[in-house]
């Protein structure tokens, strides 16, 4: 094979909140673990998480996790798997107290309790009254969190590969997974990393949008290497816009803002969520508030010269709870929007956030794949958790603070099924197959032979023009139709990537070239599985079939690279120990 090759039991594809918990499971197991990620540990994106974490330990107000459960249910317009749902609804209050024993700074309550904030969708009683279930540390939750994480891995002897990117994974011929290939950014050099188990916790792919809250490291290179070892992605359609990015710079306003009293206007000085969600109002889930502000600005409603957004208003919180609770916020919308949100409102607009979609796992975190007729058979020997994974708890639409929750329930219960699966099913290792590294050799030398083609960044933005324009917040099968064509020839330029100024940026526009190569395989799957659906439901909102179907399409997508065709397969209806919660119309 002539390519260097590493051994651990487990290999663990990420360094953010979901791959970090699986990590410590492995680790604190005695099993030799590593973590690669493009970038340090703690400057993942789970760094930039702001609001909080969902669980209902009722804190402030009484809760119970059968209405976070509920919640999440309807939060993801009838999409999610309850089962999945049941199991991190049901696990959350654990999760939080564990992060607190590991040392996390989660802000206190009077009597010293951990702090609860109110979030969009989170309600007592089904729906009936708001309720405080969003665990913070000030608006800096994820880096609080990670910090934690990366913390407890040290001590347990985490081996950290950094600035290392995972490339392809290896299947041998039975389908199994046994290990990854990676480029060591700073050298060039590329390895393989023989495992027992591979965990992917590669985050999200926000990027595939150019107005984005995601981090430029946020490219799906996950995804991009399941759909090259012929594995599907599910539900791609589904991205959610958060409401709260600042206009003209995408930056996230954290929707905890709106959970310490502040308010959406219009131009004309109307809190207009009253009128679009007369019980939840400006604390609605997403999908409903990034319409309505939507729906303001189509209708002549907008602020600022071009009449282009809406206005956030926090100053009447007064400076002492903006201080305390909101510091962050306060210091983005100085620099990033002009405005100091003591005395002015800030300028938003809708921007693409969350990525409900991914790699089809169930709660264990185990990856399935249809299999003759059967819809889900684990991939034997390959995990995944967090963002990139698709458990799906999150259905249409994503529950503010319940990614982070996501992360840590889904990290641990990836990382105990990685254990049993090492120690139980797999005690002897599993050969590399001879072509193990050939894929990936053959991508890079592509690309470092390639003259004539396109830049990286010309590509990259044609790409996300299209997927922009074609399957914003709201959707029309024309545009989408499209999207399909316009995407299919962006994926024909990418093939034809060139690395032109090789002497001084040579590793830096390699990882970007195949980042792209990432990004454009999930653009693709985004705009097929969207042009497909004919309905609205969640974050899809599409003008020529408005009304959710579920006869129809209560169902997830599959999406399979290869001939970019779609499958589908039932939403989980059967949750692990209480009744089903039946679908009815979403309002607020
Ligand atoms: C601005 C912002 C605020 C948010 N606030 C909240 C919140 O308050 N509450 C909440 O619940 N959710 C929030 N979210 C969502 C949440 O933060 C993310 O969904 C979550 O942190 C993703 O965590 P992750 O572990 O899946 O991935 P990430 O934290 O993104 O980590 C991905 C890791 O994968 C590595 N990686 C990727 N590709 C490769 C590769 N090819 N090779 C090697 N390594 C690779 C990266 O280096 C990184 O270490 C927010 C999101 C944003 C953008």
């Amino acid at each position: 094979m002539g390519v260097p090759v590493r051994r651990f039991d487990a290999v663990i594809v990420g360094g953010g909140g979901a791959g970090l918990r699986a990590a410590l499971q492995l680790s604190e197991a005695g099993l030799k673990t590593a973590v690669l990620s493009k970038v340090f540990p703690t400057r993942s994106h789970t760094v930039a998480a702001q609001g909080g974490i969902s669980a209902s330990l009722g804190n402030v107000q009484e809760d119970h996790w059968q209405w976070h459960m509920y919640d999440t249910v309807k939060g993801s317009d009838w999409l999610g798997d309850q089962d999945a749902i049941e199991f991190m609804c049901r696990t959350a209050p654990d999760a939080v107290v564990e992060l607190e024993h590991f040392g996390m700074p989660f802000d206190r309550l009077e009597n010293g309790k951990i702090y609860q904030r109110p979030f969009g969708g989170h309600t007592q009683h089904n729906g009936k009254t708001p309720v405080q279930r969003a665990c913070a540390a000030a608006d800096r939750t994820g880096h609080a969190m990670l910090h934690t994480l990366y913390q407890r891995n040290v001590r347990a002897n985490t081996q950290f590969f950094v600035e290392w990117m995972a490339l392809d994974l290896i299947r041998d011929a039975e389908g199994d997974v046994v290990g990854v290939t990676a480029l060591e950014m700073e050298t060039g050099e590329i390895y393989v990393l023989h495992a027992k188990a591979v965990l992917f916790a590669t985050g999200g792919a926000g990027r595939i949008y150019a107005a984005s809250t995601n981090a430029f490291i946020n490219t799906g290179d996950g995804l991009g290497m399941c759909v090259r070892a012929g594995l599907p992605l599910e539900d791609m359609e589904f991205w959610q816009f958060h409401p709260t990015g600042v206009a003209g710079a995408g930056v996230l306003i954290t929707e905890g803002v709106r959970g310490e009293g502040g308010i959406l206007l219009n131009a004309n000085g109307e809190r207009f969520m009253e009128r679009y969600a007369p019980n939840l109002k400006d604390l609605a889930p997403r999908d409903f508030v990034s319409r309505s502000m939507e729906l303001e600005v189509l209708e002549g409603r907008g602020c600022g010269p071009h009449k282009d957004h809406v206005l956030l208003k926090l100053d009447h919180l007064g400076p002492d709870i903006i201080n305390q609770r909101l510091p962050g916020i306060r210091e983005i919308a100085i620099k990033f929007a002009g405005v100091d949100p003591i005395k002015e409102p800030i300028p938003v607009i809708p921007t693409c956030h969350y990525m409900m979609g991914g790699i089809p796992t169930n709660y264990r975190g185990e990856v399935v794949a249809p299999k003759g007729d059967d819809p889900e058979v684990r991939v034997n020997g390959f995990y995944a958790a967090g963002e990139c994974a698709c458990a799906s708890v999150h259905g249409a639409n994503r529950l503010g603070t319940n990614s982070l929750l996501d992360l840590v329930v889904f990290g641990k219960s990836a990382g105990d099924s990685m254990i049993k699966y090492i120690r139980e099913e797999m005690p002897t290792w599993k050969d590399l197959p001879a072509d193990a590294a050939d894929r990936s050799l053959a991508r890079v030398a592509r690309l470092d032979g390639q003259t004539g083609g396109e830049e990286v960044a010309d590509v990259r933005a044609a790409m996300q023009r299209t997927v922009q324009s074609r399957a914003g917040v709201f959707r029309n099968d024309a545009n989408l139709k499209l999207g399909v064509d316009e995407i299919a020839q962006v994926a024909d330029r990418a093939r034809l990537l060139q690395i032109k100024d090789k002497s001084k940026v040579f590793n830096t526009a390699r990882v970007e070239a195949l980042e792209l190569e990432n990004l454009v395989e999930v653009a693709v799957a985004t705009l097929v599985a969207a042009e497909a659906r004919k309905e609205s439901r969640g974050a899809h909102a599409h003008d020529d079939y408005p009304k959710r179907d579920d006869d129809n399409w209560m169902k997830h997508s599959l999406f399979f690279g290869s001939d970019r065709s779609l499958r589908y397969k039932p939403v989980h209806t059967k949750p692990l120990s209480v009744d089903y919660i039946p679908p009815k119309e979403r309002t607020f």
